[in-house]
């Protein structure tokens, strides 16, 4: 399938570097990127704060196109979703670079390196679809570092994909401009968006961004999109775990969004420039997710911990646990399609058709390597 914006094929565009979307000459001789808010102004022979938006004779190229850090066939509850096809896997990779800064950042490795400091396995979007195929996907996901910066790669994957019946997931810190947003969901299924706090100062000083344009993007997916939405918070111990800042993050959800989008508050492992701070304690997930209740969020779960009951879905009008899961691992599934078997009520999400409780895809949890050649 040739690519949506240049039309050319993978192979005549490894040939040349793969030209941007969103970006527009300035009259002092550089490009504006206009992908994310951050709108980078980039000088000739430079690239902007994600390092792979790079300036070329005057043409912004996009240097992650085509460049995989490593395929995984993950559980789709590890992106995490826990509303979207449970127990099915997908096939997840990313690229390099990122868009912000966060000091805590969980993958450091590849968000922070060059596309040029990284082993990437090259490939076109057929091949990553039949990859996906091969391995009994329900669809694929663009993860591990902020696909916003490499939309267009994504974008034609996700269309060939979509031919092929996959599913598409994007997760996302969700910082992005409007301009570029309906374009870069256009083929996407499910989103889980990084909601990194909920104060303008952690947003400021610790992931080096701003959190408007993330609410604004929520708004967005869930107002203006078909997309299915659910929110995640890595908890860090005093920097973001108040009882104030949870409140406020939850009644904005609630009242923005409303109580049906699931949240996810997961633990923090000590990374990158934050190694001088302890793991999230799974009791500060659990006070979270009782203010997230209270507050009104229907479906609220805990991350990268063992918590039977902070990971199961109950059905909001009966109490009855419907799915049941630890860490990513689904142990038993009660839904009749999207309903509760016992009072009836839809469960919001995208779900299996009919009664699936005895069937033979719940996922182990694990995950696995796989590879294009
Ligand atoms: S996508 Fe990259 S180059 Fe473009 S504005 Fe954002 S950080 Fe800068």
């Amino acid at each position: 399938m040739p690519c949506a914006s240049t039309g050319l094929t993978f192979e005549r565009m490894n040939a040349s570097a793969h030209e941007a979307r969103w970006w527009r000459p300035l009259a002092n001789g550089k490009l504006l990127c206009t992908l994310c808010p951050r709108l980078c102004e980039i000088p000739e022979g430079k690239a902007g704060f994600c390092f792979i938006r790079k300036n070329v004779t005057g043409r912004l190229q996009s240097l992650g196109y085509g460049k995989s850090t490593g395929f995984a066939v993950d559980p789709v509850e590890k992106k995490p979703l826990n509303h979207f096809l449970p127990g099915t896997m997908v096939l997840s990779f990313g690229t390099a670079g990122c868009n912000l800064g966060c000091k805590f950042c969980q993958n450091w490795d590849i968000s922070k390196a060059r596309i040029d400091e990284r082993r990437s396995e090259e490939g076109s979007p057929d091949q990553i679809v039949g990859l996906a195929l091969r391995s009994g996907c329900s669809g694929i996901a663009y993860t591990y570092n902020d696909p916003v910066i490499w939309a267009e790669y994504a974008i034609d994957i996700a269309a060939a994909a979509r031919e092929a019946g996959l599913k598409n997931v994007f997760v996302s810190a969700g910082y992005v401009t409007a301009e570029a947003r309906p374009e870069i969901y256009r083929y996407m299924d499910a989103t889980n968006i990084d909601l990194k706090g909920f104060t303008e100062d952690f947003y400021r000083h610790v992931t080096l961004s701003h959190l408007e344009p993330v609410r604004e993007t929520l708004a967005w997916l869930r107002h203006e999109s078909n997309v299915w939405l659910e929110i995640t918070t890595l908890l860090i111990p005093g920097r973001n775990d108040s009882d104030r800042e949870i409140t406020e993050e939850c009644e904005w959800i609630v009242s923005a969004l409303g109580p049906d989008v699931p949240v996810h508050f997961t633990a923090f492992h000590p990374d990158f420039k934050m190694t001088d701070l302890p793991r999230t304690p799974a009791a500060t997930l659990r006070r979270a997710r009782e203010i997230a209740r209270r507050c009104g969020v229907r479906y609220c779960y805990v991350g990268n911990v063992h918590d039977a009951e902070g990971q199961t879905t109950f059905c909001p009008s009966c109490g009855s646990a419907l799915i049941q899961r630890d860490w990513h691992a689904i142990l038993s599934y009660r839904l009749d399609g999207d309903r509760c078997p016992d009072c009836r009520s839809v469960i919001p999400g995208v779900f299996h058709a009919g009664d699936h409780s005895a069937d033979s895809w719940r996922t182990g949890g694990g995950r696995w390597r796989v590879s294009l050649h």
